[in-house]
C-alpha cells in the first residue's frame, strides 16, 4: 500500500514552499489510490508551538489536502503522531543501537566541534572529527543511556541510493558529516533518529521533501540498514526561493500562508504552486481534482514512460 507523509516543524507558519512540499508529497499519492499521514515534528521543545501545529492543520484544509492518518488528533494505528509523545519508541531504538555499540556519549559544545574543523571545511557543512570516539566502542551504561547527548558512528564507505527526482547519490558519512547527533544534550531525540523510526513504524513508503534535505537521507539509509527496516522511496523536489534568490524561510512574511490566504482563493493559490511546480504553464486557478487529473497525465506518464526505458527521472 503506497503510503505517503507530510511532516512539518510547527515552529511558525507555513509559507509557500511548506505548502508546494504538502501539496507535491498529497498529489503523488491521491493520483495514485495511496494515503498520506500528517506527522507533527515537534522535537524541539525551544521552537514547537502548539498554535502552529493547529495553524498547519488549518492551511492545510483550507487548501483542502486532507490527510488519511496521523494529525493533532491522532486518528491511525501508529498513534501517537507528534514526535514530543514518542520518546519512549525513541528510548527503545536507542536501546538497540546501543546494544550493536553504534553510539557513544559526546560532550562537546559547538565551539569545540568548530575549532576542530579541517581547515578545507569551507562550504559551511560541519564534520564531527571524533574528538569524543571512544578507542574501543561499547553498549551504552546505564547512565549514558538515560541522559545526554549521543552520536551514532558512521563507516567510511559510499552509501548510494537513488532519489525519483534528483537521481542516483553517492555519499561517504565519514566524510560528509562525520558520526552524527541521534540524541541532543537535553535529552530529545535528534531529527535524523526520529524520522527514520517514524517512518518506518508507520509503513511510509514515500518520502518527498524539500532538496535540502537530500543529503541527510544518506544518514537516514544507514540508520535504517542498522536498524533492519526497509527504507521507503525519497524524491526531493527543489526548494522554492524569494525574488532574491535565497531559500524562504518562515521568517518571510510576504510569502507566508497569513498573506496568501488574504490575498488567494484556495484554487488561486493552488494554481500559482501548480504554475511553480512544472505542472502548468499558467497560474490561473485550479481545483485538487483537476490537479490529480494533471499530475496523472504529466508526472506519472514520463515517469511510466521512463521506468519502460530503465532511466530515472
Ligand atoms: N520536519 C521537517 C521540516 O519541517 C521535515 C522533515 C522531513 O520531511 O523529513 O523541515
Amino acid at each position: 500500500m503506497l503510503k505517503g507523509r507530510f511532516a512539518p516543524s510547527p515552529t511558525g507558519r507555513m509559507h509557500l514552499g511548506n505548502i508546494y512540499a504538502a501539496l507535491m508529497s498529497w498529489l503523488s499519492v491521491k493520483s495514485r489510490g495511496g494515503s498520506l499521514l500528517l506527522r507533527i515534528e515537534d522535537l524541539d521543545p525551544q521552537r514547537s508551538r502548539s498554535e502552529y501545529a493547529k495553524l498547519i492543520e488549518d492551511d492545510l484544509l483550507w487548501l483542502g489536502l486532507c490527510w488519511d492518518e496521523g494529525g493533532l488528533d491522532g486518528i491511525g494505528s501508529a498513534s501517537p503522531y507528534l514526535q514530543s509523545r514518542r520518546s519512549d519508541i525513541y528510548e527503545n531504538v536507542i536501546e538497540r543501537l546501543s546494544a550493536q555499540s553504534l553510539l557513544y556519549p559526546c560532550r562537546c559544545t559547538r565551539a569545540d566541534i568548530l575549532s576542530a574543523q579541517a581547515p578545507h571545511q569551507s562550504d559551511g557543512r560541519i564534520v564531527y572529527m571524533g574528538k569524543c570516539r571512544p578507542a574501543q566502542l561499547h553498549p551504552l551504561t546505564d547512565d549514558e543511556k538515560h541522559s545526554g547527548a549521543l552520536r551514532m558512528v558512521v563507516e567510511n564507505r559510499i552509501i548510494e541510493f537513488t532519489d525519483n527526482i534528483c537521481g542516483r547519490q553517492r555519499v561517504n558519512l565519514a566524510e560528509h558529516c562525520g558520526d552524527f547527533i541521534v540524541r541532543r544534550a537535553d535529552g530529545t531525540c535528534a531529527y535524523q533518529l526520529a524520522v527514520v523510526v517514524d517512518d518506518a513504524m508507520m509503513g511510509v513508503t514515500e518520502v518527498m521533501r524539500g532538496e535540502d534535505l537530500l543529503l541527510s537521507t544518506a544518514q537516514q539509509i544507514y540508520i535504517y540498514e542498522k536498524l533492519g527496516f526497509r527504507p521507503p522511496q525519497f524524491a526531493h523536489i527543489p526548494l522554492i526561493c524569494n525574488e532574491q534568490g535565497q531559500r524562504l524561510s518562515k521568517r518571510d512574511r510576504s510569502l507566508s500562508m497569513e498573506e496568501l490566504r488574504k490575498q488567494n482563493t484556495p484554487e488561486e493559490l493552488l494554481g500559482r504552486i501548480a504554475k511553480l511546480a512544472g505542472l502548468r504553464r499558467d497560474a490561473s486557478p485550479v481545483t485538487l481534482h483537476n490537479l490529480i487529473e494533471i499530475y496523472r497525465n504529466t508526472v506519472l506518464r514520463q515517469k511510466n514512460s521512463t521506468e519502460e526505458t530503465g532511466l530515472v527521472i
